[in-house]
């Protein structure tokens, strides 16, 4: 059950910044349904208002259509000639700007399969989803390929996943636009593209076309709020035009690969194999081993690093002195102490400050062993010079 504190939250940002914007009175419950004569006498009007997010713009009706609306509504474009052939030409488009040709398209919310039957004479293989058992029905005598329902955030479709997907004319009707597009995203392979269309909002709001706000249509978009009503839930928005005279919005949309951290797996592993090589191999040539940097960066690469061998960390904050650095339990010294011990070997864990560590290196502690820089990987920026670090 949705409380009401919900129902006043922006249906696009989750914001609670909503501003009354707009009131008619005395509407018809349905705009696209018209009423049978059993129905005549308990007809009432509604009272719609719309609500403006204050904070990304979205404008949007609070309470969204019943179930009862997908059951019976009339797809009135699919007996309009002009709307069909400006349907098959955008389907065409479509297809051919993508290479969709051979390719499976998912059209979610299909109506009667009108506009999966032109991606279909595009060239592309065409399966829909639609909630409305009669639209459903309709598609079916088409032979077209129609699952029945809708297309939640947890829902998974046959033949997925798919190359592509439309959705025309069904996000303005929808109650949670987020549960919406992650559902159609989870049936899309990386790399998919699709195209959404909705009606225009601003051509409604710069002609006062007070008339296209009507009960069903719970969400008013702009090129920005559509824009920001796909790319939140990981589309990327390659455009945005108007469509239909300018009556409606077009957007077309490509889902990126999901970003690789391997890399940074694979960089922890290798820096710590570097880290401990070199370790060894400064121990084989004789003396100590040393860490100067206790600093942030310095504590992580301690952290993921095998460190036997590490005889002392160096740091000249003399606030860290005597400390013990978090998980690998090494106790922080000053540099000083390389005046006293036999050290041979230093890795440096703060690349920042290398140039000024290596200066004092040279200048204050004579030291002569080998360096190495930690930046990215593991570089050995100095060899083995002579017998060691005397004053
Ligand atoms: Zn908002």
């Amino acid at each position: 059950m949705t409380s009401k504190k919900d129902l006043m939250r922006c249906r696009l940002c989750g914001c609670e910044a909503l501003e009354r914007a707009f009131h008619l009175g005395n509407m018809p419950r349905w705009n696209h349904r018209l009423l049978g004569s059993h129905e005549v006498a308990s007809d009432r009007g509604v009272d719609l208002t719309m609500f403006a997010c204050g904070q990304c713009g979205f404008v949007m009706l609070p309470t969204a259509p019943a179930d009862e609306y997908y059951e019976d509504y009339v797809n009135a474009p699919s007996f309009s000639p002009q709307m069909r052939a400006a349907q098959l030409e955008q389907a065409t488009a479509f297809v051919r700007r993508f290479g969709l040709e051979g390719k499976r398209v998912l059209e979610v919310g299909c109506g009667d399969g009108s506009y999966l039957e032109c991606l279909a004479l595009a060239g592309a293989v065409a399966r829909g989803i639609e909630p409305s058992a009669a639209q459903r029905a309709i598609a079916l005598t088409r032979g077209l390929t129609v699952d029945a329902g809708v297309l939640p955030a947890d829902r998974g479709i046959a033949d997925a996943p798919f190359d592509a997907f439309v959705t025309r004319q069904v996000l303005e009707h929808v109650g949670d636009i987020a549960s919406f597009v992650l559902g159609v995203r989870r049936q899309m392979k990386a790399g998919a593209v699709g195209l959404v269309e909705v009606p225009n909002f601003d051509k409604l709001r710069l002609e006062g076309r007070y008339f296209d706000f009507i009960p069903e249509h719970v969400n008013y978009f702009t090129p920005t709020t559509l824009r920001l009503a796909l790319e939140l839930h990981g589309f990327e928005v390659l455009e945005t035009a108007p469509a239909i005279e300018g009556e409606a919005l077009c957007a077309l949309v490509s889902l990126p690969p999901a970003p690789d951290f391997g890399a940074a797996e694979r960089g922890v592993a290798e820096l710590s194999a570097a880290v401990s090589a070199f370790v060894a191999d400064s121990k084989r040539l004789g003396g100590e081993v040393a860490v100067w940097g206790a600093g942030g960066k310095g504590l992580s690469i301690l952290a993921c690093a095998d460190l036997r061998g590490v005889d002392h960390v160096l740091d000249s904050d003399p606030h860290k002195l005597g400390r013990f650095t978090p998980v690998s339990h090494l106790v922080v010294s000053h540099p000083d102490i390389l005046r006293e011990r036999d050290v041979q070997a230093i890795v440096i864990t703060a690349p920042a400050y290398q140039r000024e560590i290596r200066q004092v290196l040279e200048e204050r502690y004579h030291f002569r062993g080998r360096i190495a820089l930690v930046d990215g990987g593991l570089r050995v920026i100095q060899e083995r010079m002579s017998a060691g670090v005397r004053a």
